[in-house]
């Protein structure tokens, strides 16, 4: 059994927001495995597998996976034993299909907080150039990186709305500090 206050969290907010970062450090901090769908992806192409060819070209060019082949995964992923007593989402859900899904998927026993890293978009994109030029992450070129958060308004944005509506929705100060970031976070998860 879960206990009583364990949590499925979903860390959302822009591409630069930071989400990678904090998904370690409150995982980290709640005891909770760290799922990012990017992560999932990523592997997935490196493996080579049939799926892996199929999307690889979907992420160089910042779009979205296909709802099917992320719920696919995502279902996959979430029915493992870890994820009973808890989990933190970083990456889903990215549309309202993938949201609606969401919600309907076990474990259910948990209470669903959503926390959105808010960042202006001058400074998402000063981010995004800076990871661009570290070579981290091949997707992260400026073509690339502008794409993506064109998709993240058009396509993700809305599944705030979603959320709020349901109760489920906390906002946080993503300007700061890791740290300072983490503490608010923690602050509101801790209240829940
Ligand atoms: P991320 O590391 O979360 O920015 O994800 C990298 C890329 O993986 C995204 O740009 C998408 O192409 C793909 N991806 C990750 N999560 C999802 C999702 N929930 N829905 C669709 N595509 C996704």
């Amino acid at each position: 059994m879960a206990d009583k206050n364990a949590l499925r969290i979903v860390l959302f907010g822009p591409p630069g927001a930071g989400k990678g970062t904090q998904a370690v450090l409150i995982s980290k901090s709640l005891s909770i495995s760290h799922i990012s769908t990017g992560d999932i992806m990523r592997d997935e192409i490196k493996s080579g597998s049939k799926l892996g060819l199929a999307i690889s070209d979907v992420l160089n060019r910042g779009e979205l996976v296909s709802d099917f082949q992320v719920l696919e995964l995502v279902n996959s992923r979430l029915s493992r034993a870890d994820c009973a007593n808890g989990f933190l989402l970083d990456g889903f859900p990215r549309t309202l299909v993938q949201a609606e899904a969401f919600v309907k998927m076990p474990p259910q026993n948990l209470k669903t907080a959503v926390v959105e890293l808010s960042v202006p978009e001058a400074e998402l994109l000063e981010r995004i150039r800076q990871r661009g030029i570290s070579g981290l992450r091949p997707d992260d070129d400026q073509r690339v990186a502008a794409k993506r958060l064109n998709v993240y308004w058009e396509q993700t944005a809305p599944v705030a709305s979603y959320f709020k509506e349901r109760g489920e929705f906390y906002e946080i100060d993503g300007i700061g500090t890791v740290e300072q970031v983490h503490q608010r976070v923690m602050e509101v998860l801790l209240a829940l």
